[in-house]
């Protein structure tokens, strides 16, 4: 009871925090205010002092209109931590940035979700950042878990959920049963390989190179995992190869197929076996409820009916699949107590895979 009294009170002056700390978009979940931050994971650092001048779509945008002591860096590449001091620095700033607007004068509570992947060292690491960024409690959650909260699933009680989030470094899948992760994997394909897919397509089937944001583009504009309906094409333009000089192709959604097809191919073997060594009564669960998609690949069409197709179980899509983990953090301060065992606090709690 009183408990509940000071727990309002520090309500009163705090704001508390969930962070979606993702390898291609980084979210901030404000509890009261909902996402405030939503921006692509670049950091553009001063490398004479070590700080952090701007995230995110500002970040990029100062990418070669800056002086040479500014530079961009992407904190978390394919899951891992790629600089623990510019995430440090990175943390300590979406924290600034969250607070700012409503002046709250004690340290917030901070749920931060790390891709599943990262090892024991990293998860020390964004928690002592967290913590030297003036957090008065820090909360790590794995994120396919977070997306599993942010789903609604019922993560803990005793019946098994499937969850395959899949981003822009890494794909994590996990099943999860009373509050504890029964099964998982971490996988390598993402987003961006599908892009350096079409980007190495490209390369070798029109001699043209392009870049990483047209593949994206192209990937979200025609791509899909199985034929469509409609067929569609895009016009790409890059630097043709023999001559050196700007060129424009027509691409069609058959070229972008092949161009994924071995890693699609390869994520959906890895759902495949991660449900090959799911406890029986648990496969049950997953089989009635069906498997939760989230992340941007998500998004891919035609991804849910192949995976439907392979597996033989029912696919449903986050609603808005990409803001899935941020709206999870955001309900677990909302009763941080009731989620408390699938919460890595202290050494205690990490998990003993790594
Ligand atoms: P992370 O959690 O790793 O930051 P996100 O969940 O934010 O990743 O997803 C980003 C990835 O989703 C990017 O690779 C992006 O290209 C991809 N993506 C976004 N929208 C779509 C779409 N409509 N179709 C296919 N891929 C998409
Ligand atoms: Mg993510």
């Amino acid at each position: 009871m009183i408990k509940k009294y000071i727990q309002k009170f520090y309500a009163l002056f705090s704001n508390d925090i969930g962070i979606d700390l993702g390898t291609a978009n980084t979210l901030v979940y404000v509890r009261g205010r909902g996402i405030v931050i939503n921006e692509p994971s670049v950091v553009a650092v001063n490398q004479k002092t070590g700080q952090v001048v701007a995230i995110g779509k500002q970040a990029k945008q100062m990418l070669g209109r800056t002086p040479m002591h500014i530079t961009a860096v992407k904190p978390l590449v394919d899951g891992v931590i790629s600089d623990f001091e510019v995430t440090e620095e990175m943390i300590a700033y979406l924290l600034n940035s969250a607070q700012k607007e409503s002046k709250k004068f004690i340290g917030p509570k901070v749920v931060v979700g790390v891709p599943s992947g990262i090892t024991n060292v990293e998860i020390r690491a964004v928690r002592d950042a967290t913590r030297n960024a003036g957090a008065r409690e820090v909360y790590v959650v794995e994120e396919p878990v977070a997306a599993a909260i942010g789903m609604k699933l019922s993560v803990m009680e005793p019946v098994g959920s499937m969850v395959v989030d899949i981003g822009g470094g890494t794909t994590d899948i996990a099943v999860i049963s009373l509050g504890g992760v029964v099964r998982s994997k971490n996988v390598r394909i993402a987003g961006d390989k599908f892009n350096a897919d079409i980007m190495s397509y490209v390369r070798s089937e029109f001699k043209i190179l392009i870049g990483e944001k047209t593949a994206e583009n192209v990937k979200i504009a025609i791509g899909s995992a199985i034929p469509m309906v409609q067929s569609m094409e895009a016009v790409i333009k890059g630097r043709d190869l023999v001559t050196g000089l700007p060129k424009e192709v027509v691409i069609t959604d058959s070229d972008v197929r092949d161009a994924m097809a071995q890693s699609v191919y390869t994520l959906v073997e890895s759902v495949r076996e991660v449900l090959e060594t799911t406890p029986p009564e648990i496969l049950s669960d997953v089989m009635g409820r069906g498997l939760h998609l989230a992340g941007g690949g998500a998004l891919l069409r035609g991804l849910a009916q192949l995976l439907h197709d392979v597996v033989k179980i029912p696919i449903h899509i986050a609603d808005d699949p990409l803001t899935a983990v941020a709206r999870g953090t955001g309900i677990i301060l909302e009763d941080i107590n009731y989620f408390k065992d699938i919460l890595i606090v202290n050494d205690d709690d990490l998990p003993p895979k790594k």
